[in-house]
């Protein structure tokens, strides 16, 4: 399973296609993406190979898109079909999630949410999640940024997540916590990845998060790290990748 992400000035579906590709080697039974353009998301997500994937979303969406997320997935709650595979969107439709990892008190929270008027289409852990989030950011009337920090405060589990909000399209919110997580900083753009494997070749700069941070990844600005738990401020440490590409 892995996670894939962009923001920056170029096209992020090749850069996202290739990288899940070179995470296959993690193991997944499907695969799914999501692009901004600029104006809305465009989603699409599949059982089977990130080959499968491609096929598929061709006929379904167009690739543009200098913003995107990719995912492939390992199932652990509900089976795998096209409608368990990862992005889920929030019931609003403003936010799209990626999630490696277990929320193991899922079906409490889905509770909770239920009464407070939340449907779910799919049967995952995650989806619960990304409407946790939207419910804590509606609620409280917080950033993105802050709703994920109070909404994984309320979660038992292992993630690495990224997270996309229709309405503030600049940003992407990452957090981990038992599943690795890598930001590619280059030049007014970073890529987010299981492994520094899907961005050596656009930088040898990374941020490896920590378990218990969150970063919020936004346009032409530094990366902020927060330990998700205490609040507190993490100077990232950039880190420079001796990766040979010759091989
Ligand atoms: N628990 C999530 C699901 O079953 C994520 C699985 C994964 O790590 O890919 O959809």
């Amino acid at each position: 399973c892995g996670i894939v992400g962009y923001i920056g000035h170029r096209e992020a579906y090749p850069i996202v296609i290739k990288g899940l590709k070179r995470l296959e080697y993690r193991g997944y039974d499907s695969a799914g993406i999501a692009l901004y353009d600029g104006n809305d998301i465009k989603l699409s997500k599949t059982k089977g190979k990130v080959a499968d994937l491609e096929e598929k979303l061709e006929n379904e969406i167009s690739i543009d898109g200098n913003i995107g997320i990719g995912h492939t997935r390992w199932a652990t709650h509900g089976v795998p079909n096209d409608v368990n595979s990862h992005p889920h969107y929030s019931n609003s439709g403003n936010l799209v999630i990626i999630h490696n990892g277990i929320i193991e008190n899922y079906d409490a929270l889905r509770k909770e949410l239920t009464k407070r008027g939340y449907t779910f289409t799919s049967e995952t852990d995650t989806e619960v999640l990304v409407n946790l989030i939207e419910d804590v950011k509606t609620k409280e009337n917080v950033k993105l940024g802050k709703a994920v920090q109070i909404a994984l405060n309320q979660t038992v589990g292992a993630y690495a997540i990224a997270v996309f909000d229709r309405q503030k399209p600049d940003e992407i919110v990452v957090a981990r916590l038992g599943s690795p997580l890598a930001i590619g900083v280059g030049d007014d753009e970073f890529f987010i990845a299981s492994d520094a494997s899907p961005f050596i070749e656009y930088t040898n700069n990374a941020i490896y998060l920590e378990d218990g941070e969150m970063a919020i990844v936004r346009r032409g600005k530094k990366i902020k790290v927060r330990n998700i738990q205490d609040d507190s401020l993490v100077e990232p440490y950039l880190q420079e990748l001796q990766i040979n590409l010759e091989q």
